[in-house]
This record gives structure tokens, sequence and C-alpha cells, in this order.
């Protein structure tokens, strides 16, 4: 028997990021769009080779993109919003995505529950969508070309499209207006030989799915009348209460993801249908390790024992994972030898499908096991970190007083104090410090002598600004993640590891191999210098556990409550010793901590309940005297919000220029009691605020509230700005807060 073996995207950006070299090169000017296009073709052909020789079946085309897939089909779809209309080609399409000449781009929201972030189609009441495939379609005909029946395209479907999208009206009169638009794309494909297409309806995992029984239904039917056979694609979690009526569509497959979820108790418990194929999405596609034979097996065991007619493939597009592990030549062998990158996913596909079918005859299931027994050895388990985590009790999890109670015992400072969130311009000077270092151009201590160099600097123009809670300006860490990881025992970094975030964006996340302790002090020397040069009170700053782990590949050997404790541990005891070496002020961000969420509603309560407890494990340590802060990007806090108090943090530090104070109102709505850093104005505007926009836009947030609790602060980090921007803008932050000090103490009088 054999058994057909599939993908459902893989990575786009190059292997050595070609696809952002030329996106960069052609927005600068330098380079022509067939120039660019052409880099995508070339990318586009090597990825299909790369799946046509390592055996792979049905390899999916149509996902290598400019910027973003979702862009791309509300581009073919003709979705565009009126701003963009003037515009053509490739003018119109980077607009859309980037923005132009005081044109606003899309929105940018995250895809699903991965670190992915696309652009979320806008759909006006009025819209009449003209579609325009021809794109499209020429890839599918190249891709024919070059791998001939094995290509397979994979289309976006209307209704997770839609669902995905800003709409204005009502949702099923958009889908009858996409319908006949995807009918005719069957159609012409159906013409050019292609045997069959992947529908992808990741929607089906969310909570919303079951709303959309209707919509779906009536896609699929109408879709299934062009008789080109449609396999129908989820992934990221388990169909829920869907997975009875989604098993009755008129279509020819249907692939589930085994590696998260209950898929596998729903087949068990529901069946599935022998008219169709399932897709088994069992080699995991959103982590980098190397599948274990045992559980898989027993896996693919219990699926076989319900249906024979099966595919295998990853669990989802190979897009959120690097293009191979073994370029990774600096990593230690065993460690290599058991990351699992797209090519090595591949493979793996491959060697479960030989398996089943009975010829494997390098046995290279045995190979794996031994490889896992290997770095088993080389990387064993750290009794200590076992042991502090076992002996946990209630009390570690606790401030020794109450919020209340601890408030006096604070540092004093004037009513609406100022602070910033920590990172100050990153400007290309700095850059050049750290390369040179790490090249070993630089010795340590000319390093660390030029970095308090620039402490000194930011510490005195704080100063003449001003400010109260100072910081020391995070000039040397090049990521708020990777900084830490570096540190800690148990992660890795990755040289050629790059996954995109979005569009030209694509970072390298470190890997979480083994347990995380932290041998030495991670921040207290900056912290320290930085003190050291002011009577004026420094925040210590850390990166919380959550946003640690969240922005990690984490282990798949260890629950990620665990994983997250053992960061948190670490990060007690940086606390522990900043407080020893004089720090009044903490803060530990939290950035990721609302991005981990889990799709499913009913997920959300056991996720914060273990998020909360990781940020208290990290904090708890301090005297009641130690002022904590945390800080949160642009999220919205008015359905976690009982999770945010539970933080126990003494301030909290948010966005609220964007929402024009909404992000304040709805915290302060839902009667959140501790101290609120309003984030005044928005850093990722090269625009500076004045004084008088200032003094209005915290007069109008904060008429409600008592003073008390309000700090004044920009709403993130201003590593990204120049210091002609900085500076002005925290003068007039500062100038506006004093404003309404000497109006609020003359009331008072
Ligand atoms: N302390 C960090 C900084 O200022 C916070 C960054 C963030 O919130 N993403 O850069
Ligand atoms: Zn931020």
């Amino acid at each position: 028997m054999n058994i057909l073996t599939m993908t459902l995207g893989y990575p786009r950006i190059g292997k050595n990021r070609e696809v952002k070299k030329a996106l960069e090169t052609f927005w600068s000017g330098k380079s022509d769009a067939e120039t660019l296009l052409q880099t995508i073709r070339d990318v586009e052909s090597t990825n299909w080779k790369t799946q046509l020789e390592a055996g792979i079946d049905r390899i999916s085309i149509g996902d290598t993109t400019l910027y973003d897939h979702v862009l791309d089909w509300s581009v073919r779809l003709g979705l565009i919003s009126d701003r963009f209309r003037h515009l053509t080609g490739l003018d119109q399409y980077f607009a859309m995505a980037r923005g132009n000449d005081g044109i606003p781009a899309l929105e940018m929201t995250k895809w699903f529950d991965t670190n992915y972030h696309y652009l979320v189609p806008e759909i006006s009441a009025n819209s009449s969508p003209q579609a325009n495939f021809a794109e499209f379609l020429a890839t599918v005909q190249r891709s024919q070309a070059l791998i001939g029946e094995r290509a397979m395209p994979m289309i976006l479907s209307p209704v997770t499209l839609l669902k995905l999208s800003r709409l204005e009206g009502d949702l099923t009169a958009h889908l009858h207006n996409l319908l006949p638009l995807y009918s005719d794309l069957l159609t012409q494909l159906k013409a050019m030989g292609v045997l069959a297409v992947q529908l992808h309806e990741p929607i089906l995992v969310t909570s919303t799915a079951p709303d959309l029984q209707t919509a779906v239904t009536t896609t699929y039917q109408q879709l299934a009348q062009v008789g080109l056979p449609i396999h129908l694609v989820t992934y990221f979690d388990d169909l829920g209460a869907t997975y009875p009526w989604v098993m009755e569509l008129p279509v020819a497959g249907i692939s589930l993801d085994f590696t998260r979820g209950r898929n596998l108790d729903l087949l068990n418990q529901h069946g599935f249908p022998s008219d169709k194929q399932l897709g088994v999405g069992i080699v995991d596609a959103r982590n980098i390790w190397k599948l274990r034979p045992e559980p898989v097996l027993s896996t693919l065991e219990a699926i076989q024992s319900i249906t024979a007619n099966i595919s295998l493939h990853p669990s989802a597009s190979l897009q959120f994972v690097p293009y191979d592990a073994q370029r990774e030549t600096q990593l230690p062998e065993p460690l290599r030898n058991v990351l699992s990158f797209a090519e090595q996913k591949l493979e793996e596909v491959m060697i479960l499908a030989d398996t089943l079918s009975g010829s494997d005859p390098d046995d290279r299931l045995a190979v794996l096991q031994t490889q896992w027994a290997t770095f088993e050895q080389f990387n064993p388990e750290n009794e200590r970190v076992h042991n502090k985590l076992k002996n946990l009790t209630t009390n570690d999890f606790q401030r020794s007083l109450s919020y209340s109670l601890r408030l006096d015992q604070q540092l004093p400072l004037p009513i609406l104090p100022t602070t910033t969130i920590g990172s100050f311009p990153q400007t290309s000077e700095v850059r050049q410090l750290r390369v040179k270092y790490k090249r070993g151009e630089l010795t340590e201590a000319d390093y660390q002598a030029a970095i308090d160099a620039q402490i000194a600097e930011c510490i005195k123009l704080q100063e003449n600004i001003g400010i109260d809670v100072l910081v020391h300006g995070e000039f040397e860490r090049t990521d708020m993640v990777e900084y830490f990881g570096q540190q800690l025992a148990g992660f890795a970094f990755t040289e050629h590891g790059w996954v995109q975030s979005y569009g030209s964006r694509y970072v390298r996340p470190p890997i979480i191999y083994g347990d995380v302790a932290r041998p030495q002090p991670m921040t207290v020397r900056e912290f320290q210098v930085a003190q050291a040069l002011t009577k004026k009170p420094v925040k210590g700053m850390l990166t919380g556990p959550v946003t640690i782990l969240n922005w990690s590949f984490p282990r798949a050997d260890l629950s990620r409550q665990e994983q997250a404790f053992q960061i948190a541990l670490a990060l007690r005891e940086e606390v522990a010793d900043l407080e020893a070496a004089g720090a009044q002020v903490i803060q530990i961000d939290e950035p990721a901590l609302r991005e981990g969420l889990p799709l499913k509603l009913e997920r959300w309560s056991e996720y914060l309940s273990w998020a909360v407890d990781a940020f208290r494990l990290a904090a708890a340590i301090a005297q009641p005297q130690t002022q904590i802060h945390t800080h949160m990007c642009y999220c919205e806090f008015g359905d976690i919000i009982k999770d945010i108090e539970r933080l126990d943090a003494d301030v909290i530090s948010i966005e609220n220029s964007r929402s024009n104070n909404r992000t304040l109102q709805e915290v302060t709505a839902a009667g959140y009691a501790h101290q609120i850093g309003n984030g005044v104005y928005d850093i990722h505007s090269p625009v500076v605020p004045t004084t008088e926009q200032l003094v209005q836009q915290l007069q109008s947030g904060i008429t409600n509230l008592p003073l008390r609790q309000i700090w004044v602060n920009p709403d993130c980090g201003l590593k990204t700005r120049r210091w002609e921007e900085v500076v002005p803008a925290l003068k007039n932050m500062v100038e506006a807060a004093k404003i309404l000090r000497e109006e609020a103490n003359a009331n008072a009088k």
C-alpha cells in the first residue's frame, strides 16, 4: 500500500533571505519590478524542487508572496478599498501593505495563534469584487511545467477570508459575491489539468466556527459543482463541535491537525466518512523538533484503525519554521541532530509514509530514536531547577504585603510621575558596537566602556529633561528576548533560523532545549552603572517569563507552564539581585502575554492561570518597598482585566494614544485599582507631539480618575526612533505632566 504525502505551504523568504533583500532594494529604488518578481519566482521554484526531490506527492502551490498571502487573496479577488484605487500594480500592492504618501496601510494582525502577522482585508458594504487570477494561474502553470501532476494549488477559502476581514455588512451577502469568483477559479484550474486543490479553512478550529455552518456548507456545495476535487484543510487546533457537520461537506478530503487539540478523540468518537480521504497533519509544523517515533506511530495506528484512506503531511504550512537545521553547524551536534526545520520535516513525512507502507529500508525511524537518546545524554535534567519547581508553595507566588499596604512603603514621587518604557534610540553607532564586540574586534572592557558612555549620556539627558523615574536605555540589548536567552542556560540560537514575522520582517526565535537556569546576573551591571550616575531612581528592566516563552521555540517534552515557571525562577533571582544592588523600581515587560491566548475561548482560563502565575513567581520575591512595573503593548484588556489585576504589579504601562484613551477607559472602567502608566504618545510615529496635544490627551483621559493612579510615559520603548524625535517629545511630555500637576496642586489648595 502506498501512502500519499502532501505539503500545506513552505517557507517563502528564501534560504538566504533573498526575498527580504530583493524587497529592500526594490523599495529603495535600486532595482526594478522585474528583478523583484524574478527573485520570487526563483525562490518558488527552488522550493518546489526541494519538495519534489524529497518525494512529496502533492506539493502545495501558490503561497509564495511578495508580502503576505492574505493580502494576495484580497488583491486577486479585487477586495481593494477606495483609498488604494487610484494606484495600480505593485504601487497599489505595497501601499496596501505599508501605506504610501499619507495613505494608511491595511491593519496588521496575528495569523491565528502564530507569530506571523497578516494584513486585514477591508470589505465595504457595497463592495462588488472583480477577480484577477492571472498571476495565480501563471504560478500554477509554472509549477506544472516543473512538477507536473504533483502541483496542488492552495486557496484561502472565502469563509475564512471573510471572517478575518474588517467587514461592513453581512457575511452572507459578501460570500454570495465571492463564490462565483471562486467557482470561476476552480473551473480554470480544472481546465489546466490540475488534479485537486486545497481549500484552507483554518477558521473552523476557532470558537466562532459553530456559527458558520450555513456559510461553510453553502460554500462547499456551490464549489463542488465545478467537479474539481477539493481537499479541505484545517490546522492549529481541533474541529471541536463542528466535527460532525464538517464531515458531511461534499469534499474529496479533509485535513486535520493531530499535533494539537483533540482531533484524535473526535475521530474516535465520530469516525470518518469512507468516501473521503483523511489528511493527517502529524509532523508538527509549528515547532523545530524532530518527531519522537513512539507517540507518533501510536497516533497513526489509532487513525488507521478508523480509516485506511489517509495522506500524510505537516500539521500546517512550514512557513512557521526555518529552512534547514543541518546548516546550523555552530550548534552542538547532538542538538542539531534533533532539530527539524522545513527540509527535515519533509523527510519526516516521507519516513512515516514509508514506514506505514512497510518500506523503510534504512530504518530511518531507528536513527531518529538514537538521535534523541544521544541528545538526552548531552542534555541531562537540571536537578536543582526541578527540585525548586517541585518545592514551590503559594507564598512564592505572593508578595509579602498586599498592594494597599505596600504602596506607602514605596518610593515617594510627585503626582503624575513621568517615566519611559526602557529603550532609547538604537543608533547605528550602538549597533556597530555590538557587532564589533560579537566579531571579537572589541574587547569586553572596551565594549562595556562604550556602552557605559551611552548609559551616562542617556541618564544626563533624562535628568535634564526632568523625568522622574529613569532607565539605563537598553543599549546592550539587540532584542528583548534574545538578550536574556543568550545569558540563560537551556537556550540555543541559530545562524540561519529565520522565520517571517510579517512582510520583510523576519525573526530568529531562540530555541529552548533544556532546563532554564541563570548562571549569573544578567542586568545588574548596567543598572548599577546607571544608578551610580544619578540620585533619581533608575528602573531595573527585565523581560517577563511569558514573553520570553511565547517568542521562543519551546521544548516539546515539557509543558509550556513548566517552561514559563523555569524562566520565572531565573528572573526571580534577577529581581532579588537588582533589589540588592539598590533598585527601588523594577519593570518586567510582558508584551506577549495576550498573544499566547489559545484559539478556543474555553482554554483561555487555563493559559491565563499559569501565565499570570509565572509573572507572579518572577515578581513576588520583591520586598514591599520595591515597586514592580509591567508593560504591555497594543493589547486589549477588557476581556482579561481580572487576569491583569492578578499580576499584582504596582504599575502597568499601556498604549493609550492610538486608541484615543480607549485602553485607559477599558482598564479603569473595569475597576483596576493599581497604578497605570498612560502611554500618551505613539512611538511608532516620527511625529513629535506638542505640549498642548499631550495636555489635552492627559486631560481627556484622566478626568474621572484619581491622579495618584496615573503615570505619564510614551506608549512603548524608544529604540526605533531617532534622538531628534525623542528629545523634544519627552520634553513636551514632561512639560505637559508639569502643567497638570500644578493645576491639580492649585485646585487642592
Ligand atoms: N522595555 C522594552 C523597550 O523599551 C519594551 C519593548 C516592548 O514592549 N516591545 O524596548
Ligand atoms: Zn511595548
